[in-house]
């Protein structure tokens, strides 16, 4: 356990949490009646050239979506859930933004469904890693769960002060665990918890299609400190109501 424990947080530390302009490329199309749309690719689509990269600009049907920067016009409220399920354009990265991705001021990124950023591993927590943070939370609580349970064994009074601290830890980390666990199943983040636990627009999901979205369709990997999910999944989460802006998706 202490070894996927490890394992977790250095795959954490050194992984892509769902930086937007890491994963997608955006190109201004026409602008029609003063609304910017634009084509989002995928980057491993595209083509390094110097200082930059080329894509299929005039072929927008590789592109995964196009999009329409729009003024949500007056019903919809500011800082509201109709507002943040939107497209917007990041005026910091220079980049269209998707619907739930949200700018962290400590890496300096737009991420993908941000859940939070986590001073402990040193990185943000986002729709791709998701999934590490939470095997972390679950082998760190099992792991400080077998020491205390050595310990307490043990009963040498020396030990008292290592089994309570052990104890301690370990119920604080299987707490956030069990938070984590119940966000993942509502298909909400850390930071949106308030928002959609008012006005869930994700009603109509099962928890299992909530789950499949962070540990992926296949089984196999869902206890494995691997990727499960594709960045594509980050453009459109097929909420109850219709995002803003998405003119034109792949289907999935
Ligand atoms: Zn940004
Ligand atoms: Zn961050």
């Amino acid at each position: 356990m202490q070894f996927m424990s490890l394992l977790c947080l250095a795959r954490l530390f050194f992984s892509n949490p769902g930086f937007v302009r890491d994963l997608f490329i955006t190109r201004q199309l026409e602008t029609i009646d003063g609304a910017k749309r634009f084509a989002i690719y995928a980057k491993e689509d595209a083509t390094p050239i110097d200082g930059g990269f080329e894509t299929p600009l005039i072929d927008t049907d590789k592109a995964l979506c196009t999009v329409e920067i729009v003024e949500p016009g007056d019903e919809v409220k500011p800082f509201s859930v109709e507002d943040w399920y939107r497209y917007k354009f990041c005026d910091k990265c220079q980049h269209v933004k998707p619907p739930r991705a949200h700018h962290c001021i400590i890496c300096g990124e737009c991420v993908l469904r941000m859940e939070h950023h986590c001073p402990w591993v040193g990185n943000c927590i986002g729709l791709l890693n998701h999934k590490i943070f939470w095997l972390f939370l679950l082998y760190s609580s099992m792991g400080l769960g077998g020491i205390a349970v050595v310990l307490l064994s043990a009963a040498e009074d020396k030990f008292f002060i290592t089994t309570l601290g052990a104890i301690a830890v370990g119920l604080a980390i299987f707490l956030l665990f069990l938070f984590q666990t119940f966000n993942i199943i509502k298909n909400w983040s850390t930071i949106e918890t308030y928002g959609l636990w008012v006005n869930n627009i994700f009603k109509s999901h099962s928890y299992g299609r909530s789950w499949r979205l962070i540990f992926g369709a296949n089984c196999l990997t869902w206890l494995l400190p691997i990727e499960s999910t594709s960045p594509a999944e980050g453009l459109d989460y097929m909420a109850d109501i219709p995002v803003l802006g998405l003119m034109n998706a792949k289907t999935k």
